[in-house]
């Protein structure tokens, strides 16, 4: 089938909206160093209804493509520290769907507007790789005619790109193994719960917490995370992160935040994915709320969150 020519579909192209979704790691469990050079890790993720959105607003035909970011949620500081150029995993994402298409990266320009905390623990940069995975499908697809990449050979690339690319691009609740990769999803919860997301005033590096786990030498066995969740206090007593120790090691703060977040009603509070994000979960809506005015009132951020089973998903 020939091509689509770019330039008679430029009248109508459209602005392509992708959203996708911020993770926890209810249960971070995070096995020695292997030969490869990654840690093994049995991780219980979960999808939470804050989202980066991620904006392909057509510009001239053959214009470089260009990277801006905002948000009107985070400080400064997050939005600062996302590069805008080739550096940027939405760049690298598209070079290689765009060259594996033999189609020139060019003829559009890329919004990502920020909710979740970078640098975070909470896989902000995996999901504007994955909502870029999908926006650039779409768009190879409505202005160069190419065909649609399956659900399958999406994640399948979405692999290449970071280990929690793939849960970005499915959300929900899964189980990741291996680097954390390697998904089997759950059915949701039947049972409501609520969080709070405190984030930290400084970001931590993940290689820097692995360096600090690896130090520390405190891995633990692998358990069943697929064991069905009754309630909400079957939830609380599972959870768990072996990295909170490195995480604190290095941000003593960190542990502050997780008192005021126990004081204020949680069931659970801790480190989420490498930090220094601390989650807690509430019963109730109400001390949810309550416990995020709290942290405002310390001057920190406390954001209520919901989980969310949508994954990365095209808007318009
Ligand atoms: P993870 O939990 O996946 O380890 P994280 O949530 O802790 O990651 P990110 O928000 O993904 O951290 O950011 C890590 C670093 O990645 C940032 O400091 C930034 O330099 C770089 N980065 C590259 N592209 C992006 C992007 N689109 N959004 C955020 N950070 C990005």
């Amino acid at each position: 089938m020939a091509s689509i020519d770019s330039a008679d579909h430029r009248a109508g192209k459209k602005m392509i909206t992708v959203s996708a979704p911020a993770k926890i790691n209810l249960v971070f469990q995070v096995a020695e160093l292997a030969n490869d050079g990654y840690h093994p890790v049995n991780s219980l993720y979960l999808e939470l209804d804050l989202r980066d959105r991620l904006r392909l607003v057509p510009t001239v035909e053959n214009q470089a493509v260009g990277i801006s970011v905002s948000s009107a949620t985070l400080p400064a500081r997050h939005v600062n520290a996302v590069p805008t150029d080739q550096n940027n995993l939405v760049y690298l994402v598209a070079e290689k769907m765009f060259s594996a298409q033999g189609v020139k990266l060019a003829g559009f320009d890329i919004l990502i507007d920020k909710k979740i905390p970078v640098a975070g623990g909470m896989a902000g940069g995996s999901a504007d790789a994955a909502a870029m995975l999908v926006g650039c499908n779409h768009y190879l697809n409505q202005v160069h005619g190419k065909k649609l990449l399956s659900n399958e050979e999406l994640i399948e690339l979405a692999k290449q790109f970071g280990s929690d690319v793939p849960f970005s691009l499915l959300g929900g609740l899964a189980i990741g193994t291996n680097r954390g990769e390697k998904l089997r999803q759950l059915e949701p919860f039947g049972f409501a719960c609520h969080f709070v997301i405190a984030i930290s005033h400084e970001g931590l590096s993940t290689p820097q917490v692995f360096a600090r786990f690896d130090e520390i030498g405190q891995s633990s066995p692998f358990s069943d995370l697929a064991i069905p969740l009754t309630d909400i206090q079957q939830l609380a007593s599972m959870m768990g992160n072996d990295l909170e120790p490195a995480a604190i090691t290095l941000l003593p703060s960190i542990s502050n935040t997780i008192d005021v977040l126990k004081l204020s009603g949680a069931l659970k509070a801790m480190v989420t994915g490498s930090g220094p994000t601390v989650i807690g979960l509430f019963d109730d809506a109400d001390l949810a709320k309550k416990a995020a005015e709290t942290l405002a009132e310390l001057g920190l951020i406390g954001i209520p969150a919901l989980p969310s089973y949508l994954g990365t998903r095209l808007e318009s």
